[in-house]
């Protein structure tokens, strides 16, 4: 799971648990690296108004240049998840936001750039700080910049994500409930977190049109975001089909391959 989706390995349990350290140790190694080199870089994706296709904001996603095959980018999906285990998130999201800032500084007429937070860094306080102190020093108006979270990094700690989520919020900054629905928790939790936005993750969305199940779960989860007063977006929107019963679904803003790939130039 943690190399991404769509790939697959096998399990050798002779060269278990040596092997996957030395695996860890090399990947930690090279993430220290990247960030000594400046190896990142990001690459941006929009999200349009499902009303009619206009640009709403633009998601940040980073990717990691590769020094042994050069052209190459490596996917969050093969560091995040280590860099999560190191301690290296930190810094990994400190660049993020100081990237994103930065770019919001240079151009006024980008729309809101939405980047996002590992929650590994919730009972970090002083990542809050930081990204206040930046959008100050930078003059960036806080309205600009989108907080993303995953649902299972703020149900793992509800009372931690609430103060963390708070703080962004003191900071005037929005936040994205990334993934929703895939934590298999209750809407309960949602009382205690204040979040603007419910992004329903593409597990519920790829192949819409043909699961009624699916759209049974993202009625009931659009239903509860209304009710609360929460914006809603669908990721992992892939085609025509997926889109019209996104529409008909009632979902405010969408993301995926039908409208634009993540890319190093901005969506327009
Ligand atoms: P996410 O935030 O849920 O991002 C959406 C992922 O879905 C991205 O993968 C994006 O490229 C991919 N995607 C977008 N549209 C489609 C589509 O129509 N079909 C399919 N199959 N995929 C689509 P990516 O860039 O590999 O990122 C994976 C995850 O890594 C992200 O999931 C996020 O959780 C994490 N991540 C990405 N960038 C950062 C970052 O800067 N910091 C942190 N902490 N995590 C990040
Ligand atoms: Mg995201
Ligand atoms: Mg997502
Ligand atoms: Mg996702």
């Amino acid at each position: 799971k943690n190399q991404g989706k769509n790939t697959w390995a096998i399990y050798d349990s002779a060269r278990d648990d040596s092997e996957a350290m030395l695996q860890r140790m090399t990947w930690r190694s090279r993430i220290a690296q990247a960030l000594e080199q400046d190896l990142f870089e990001l690459h941006f994706q929009g999200i349009y108004l499902t009303s009619d296709k206009m640009l709403s904001h633009i998601e940040a996603l980073i990717r990691m240049r590769d020094l042994e095959r050069s052209g190459h980018l490596i996917m969050p999906g093969q560091f995040i998840p280590i860099a999560e285990k190191s301690g290296q998130i930190l810094d990994i999201d400190r660049w993020v936001i100081k990237e994103c800032i930065e770019k919001l500084a240079n151009d006024l007429s980008m729309p809101p750039l939405a980047i996002n937070i590992s929650g590994r860094t919730f009972d970090e306080p002083s990542l809050p700080l930081y990204i206040r102190k930046l959008l100050m020093e930078r003059g960036v108006e806080p309205g600009r910049l989108i907080i993303e979270l995953t649902e299972t990094a703020a149900v793992s700690d509800i009372q931690d994500a609430q103060r963390f989520i708070e703080s962004i919020h003191q900071s005037g900054c929005k936040v994205c409930l990334d993934d929703f629905g895939s934590g298999f928790s209750t809407f309960g939790y949602l009382k205690y977190l204040g979040v603007e936005i419910l992004k329903i993750d593409g597990l519920f969305i790829t192949g819409l049109h043909n699961n009624r199940d699916n759209q049974v779960f993202v009625k009931a989860m659009v239903d509860v975001a209304h009710g609360l007063g929460k914006i809603t977006v669908a990721e992992y929107v892939e085609d025509e089909d997926t889109f019209r019963m996104v529409k008909k679904l009632g979902i405010d803003l969408v993301q995926g391959y039908n409208f634009g790939r993540p890319s190093k130039t901005l969506p327009k």
